[in-house]
């Protein structure tokens, strides 16, 4: 092989750079709340009401004058006279004086002259216009008006991932529909004559293809529209004939054929007669993942071992597709974790106590360890190995 002219072993940072760059221009589409959870925000959301939309309670019970209640205890409770009820949708309209309250309901308005709450567990009824309270009614149970947002106020970013959580929070803001990004049309392709179908009869030596069906769960998570390929033999025909399938995809994810083997088809064909944006990954598990282009469609070729290719997949192919950079924190290291030399491992973790524990069993082809792992501990290149309670960072799986 000549030298190759491009760059090979890239930080995972450059990884995802250089897939950025090959990608589309972000496009705009205004799709239903109902359909929003996974898509990326284009524009700022601003609250159309404010919430709550009145001063309201927090609780069932009554609404009264904080100052009048102060002495209320159990061994002695204070008599208040009720003068109505409060609910929501339906408030109170006169006006609560001293001795005087309000039955009112988790999200009622308060009602004038009342700025504070005493919860029903802490009431007693004497007779039909009063109440007894054994404890001072509290105004931390009153709910400001605009005090979880104002209307006008910015809520929601550009470039925010709809999560479910927020997806609730764009319904609260008043929108029925929100702009996002387009879905990223991408092909998904296995290669490796060993790889069958799940369900086959498998012989000696074959494998089910665990990736494809990994990596499109992943796509589908990442709210991307999947153009599944499904698998094509090491021969650099129907290699060729599997590339031209993916036209018109925004981006093809294959697994196998990019490492250093006689039968890494894949790599040879982006190498001779494609273009190669970068070789090699300084991660791992993870390493020979290759960038390219097959005519115009970008080409993301992830290792066929299953780990490699699903964390090669999470930390670098979906960062991108999201926008959105891995969710990590840090925790403290239960049992050491080794450090490699000029690459960033990844050691699958198992979380408990608040300490991450070595998984154990950290080879590429073992994929029930990312089924059984919590974690994966990042230590990066050029970091000396962790040792027993120090802090780690790690990436939730
Ligand atoms: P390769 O990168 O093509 O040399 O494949 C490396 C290892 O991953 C081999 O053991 C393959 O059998 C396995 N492998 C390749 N593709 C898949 C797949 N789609 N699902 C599960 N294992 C695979
Ligand atoms: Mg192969």
């Amino acid at each position: 092989m000549s030298r190759p002219t491009f760059p090979m072993h890239v930080s995972v940072f450059d990884a995802r750079a250089m897939l950025a760059a090959l990608l589309p221009p972000p496009v705009a589409e205004t799709v239903s709340l109902s359909g929003a959870r996974g898509r990326l925000l284009t524009a700022d959301l601003a609250a159309r009401v404010s919430h709550p939309s009145v001063t309201e309670s927090a609780l069932d019970g009554v609404a009264a004058r904080e100052a009048d209640t102060w002495g209320a205890s159990p061994d002695a409770p204070l008599r208040l006279r009720v003068l109505g009820e409060s609910r929501a949708g339906q408030p109170f309209t006169g006006t609560v004086g001293p001795g005087e309250c309000v039955r009112i309901y988790t999200g009622a308005p308060l009602p004038t002259g009342a700025d504070a709450i005493a919860p029903v567990e802490q009431l007693a009824e004497d007779g039909p216009a009063h109440v007894r309270l054994r404890r001072p009614a509290r105004r931390s149970d009153v709910r400001p008006e605009g005090g979880d947002f104002r209307a006008g106020e910015t809520v929601l970013r550009a470039g925010t991932l709809l999560t479910p959580p927020r997806v609730a929070l764009a319904a609260a803001l008043g929108y029925a529909e929100v702009p996002v990004r387009r879905r990223l049309r991408v092909a998904l392709l296995s290669t490796g004559d060993e790889v069958r179908e799940p369900g086959e009869t498998l012989l000696p030596g074959q494998v089910y293809d665990s990736n494809r069906y990994g990596l499109a769960a992943g796509l589908e998570e990442c709210g991307c529209d999947v153009l599944d390929l499904g698998h094509t033999p090491d021969s650099p025909a129907a290699l060729a004939r599997s590339l031209a399938a993916a036209g018109g995809a925004d981006l093809l994810l294959t697994s196998g054929g990019v490492s250093m083997g006689r039968y890494d088809f894949l790599r040879d064909l982006l190498l001779e007669r494609g273009e190669v944006a970068f070789w090699k990954i300084r991660m791992r598990p993870g390493g020979p993942a290759m960038l390219g282009r097959w005519g115009g469609l970008p080409v993301f070729g992830l290792p066929g071992n299953p780990v490699s290719s699903l964390v090669v997949f999470g930390l670098v192919v979906r960062p991108v597709l999201t926008g959105q950079p891995p969710r990590t924190l840090r925790l403290r290291a239960a049992t050491p974790f080794p450090s490699l030399p000029d690459k960033t491992a990844y050691w699958r973790g198992v979380v408990s106590g608040g300490e991450v524990r070595d998984y154990g069993r950290q080879g590429s082809g073992v994929l029930r360890s990312l089924g059984e792992a919590d974690v994966l501990v990042v230590v990066p290149e050029g970091r000396s190995a962790v040792g027993v309670g120090e802090e780690v960072e790690v990436v939730w799986l």
